[in-house]
Order: structure tokens, then sequence, then C-alpha cells
């Protein structure tokens, strides 16, 4: 929805209204969003009391000023860092793939990602590789930083998010092959000493002749790891 204008925003307001005031079941439109919208504030406001649990459980204040709003914040950033469980790459992907005669290794390099380590609820980032031998289908290559993101903005542990982003990208183009790494920073170790600051794990996945053929392996991996 942020990326929509103002005015083309107005449109589909004025086009949802419409389909309300005409549709037969005009009643229901208005019922279903009403439902809608007091199931999430329900949700959110269970979230605020759990976070505010939390902090007074920590020995904090909840009622000094710098804390006052922080529940609701954290509920709120809490949600965003998890909406990607909103989102299906189908959706996105659905207008964005083409025919194309492409044999030639696609590669997308250094595509930023934050997400949030399932274990320890603290996030781990860094930058997703992608690369991918077209068969017959491509994708443009903004749609692959948003399978990241979709992926990304999750529960998480690094090796499953490398998985799911190869095998989403599998699904939707058939390739001959895809490659996936992602170079990460976790907070959770760093923050507790396991981890030297700027120490990364390093996961991949290798589909099809990323898999099979190692001189195409090679090629990717000199092409996209930092020495
Ligand atoms: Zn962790």
């Amino acid at each position: 929805m942020e990326y929509h204008h103002t005015s083309e925003m107005k449109g589909v307001v004025a086009e949802y209204l419409n389909m309300c005031i005409e549709s037969e079941h005009n009643g229901l439109c208005r019922a279903d969003k009403n439902t809608k919208d007091a199931e999430d504030a329900n949700k959110l406001s269970r979230i605020v009391k759990a976070y505010t649990t939390v902090l007074s459980e920590l020995g904090e204040d909840v009622d000094r000023e710098g804390l006052l709003r922080t529940p609701l914040r954290a509920a709120k950033a809490m949600q965003f860092l998890t909406k990607g469980y909103q989102e299906k790459t189908q959706d996105i992907l659905n207008d964005a793939i083409f025919d194309e005669n492409h044999e030639e290794m696609v590669i997308v390099k250094d595509i930023e990602l934050f997400s949030l380590c399932e274990h320890h609820l603290v996030p781990f980032f860094g930058k997703a590789h992608i690369a991918y031998l077209p068969n017959k289908k491509v994708v443009g290559l903004s749609k692959l930083a948003r399978i990241v993101e979709i992926y990304s903005r999750r529960l998480q542990v690094q090796e499953r998010l490398t998985k799911q982003i190869a095998s989403a990208i599998s699904e939707a183009l058939e390739p001959a092959g895809v490659a996936v790494v992602i170079e990460a920073v976790h907070m959770c170790m760093v923050m507790r000493g396991v981890q030297k600051m700027n120490a990364s794990t390093v996961t991949s996945v290798m589909l099809g002749r990323f898999h099979d053929d190692h001189k195409t392996r090679k090629e990717f991996l000199a092409l996209t790891i930092r020495k």
C-alpha cells in the first residue's frame, strides 16, 4: 500500500466504497472490515500487554516517562519485522515473470537483508547473493530482492531462510539451476561475545546445475563472495 500515490489510493478507496454500495451484500463489506479492524486492534493490545509484563518482570518501572509508549512501539515493531508471514511470493511474482530466450547466468549480488533469529528474537543481518540459470522464464531483478524480504521478515534461522529463497525461485521460474548464498552477522552471537564483531556466518544452497556442475558453482562463488 505504501507504494501507491495518494491520488491512486483515493481511487482505490473510492472503488472499494462503490463496490460496497453497489453490492447486494452491501452491509457485508463494512461488517467484514469492522470485524477485521477489531481483530487487529485486539491482537495489538494483547501484544502490548505482553510487552508490559516482560518489562515489569525485568524490573523496569513501566510508568516512567521513557517507557510509557515502549510496549506499543515494540509491539508494532515486532509486527513489522514479522510481516513476511502475510505475504506470498506468488502474489508478487505473478505479473513479473517473462518468457525470454536468455540462458546465461543471472546474478544479483549484495541484496541487503534484516531478519530475526527465532531462538533469541534478536536481529541477524547481512547480504544475500542470488543466481539462476534461466530456462525460458526470467523475472524482474527487483523481485528477487522482494523474495528475500518476504522470507527475512519472519522468525528465522539462516539455513532455512537460504533454502526458502532458493525454493521460491526454483518453483516460480523452473530454472536450470539456482544458487543462494547468505552472509550474515548474528547479534545474538556478537552481543554475547560468541562471535567477533565482523565475523559473519555463510550459508548456501545450490540447486540444479549449481549443485551438479562444479564449474558453474565456482563461477558464481568467484563473482560473489569477498575474500
Ligand atoms: Zn540467536
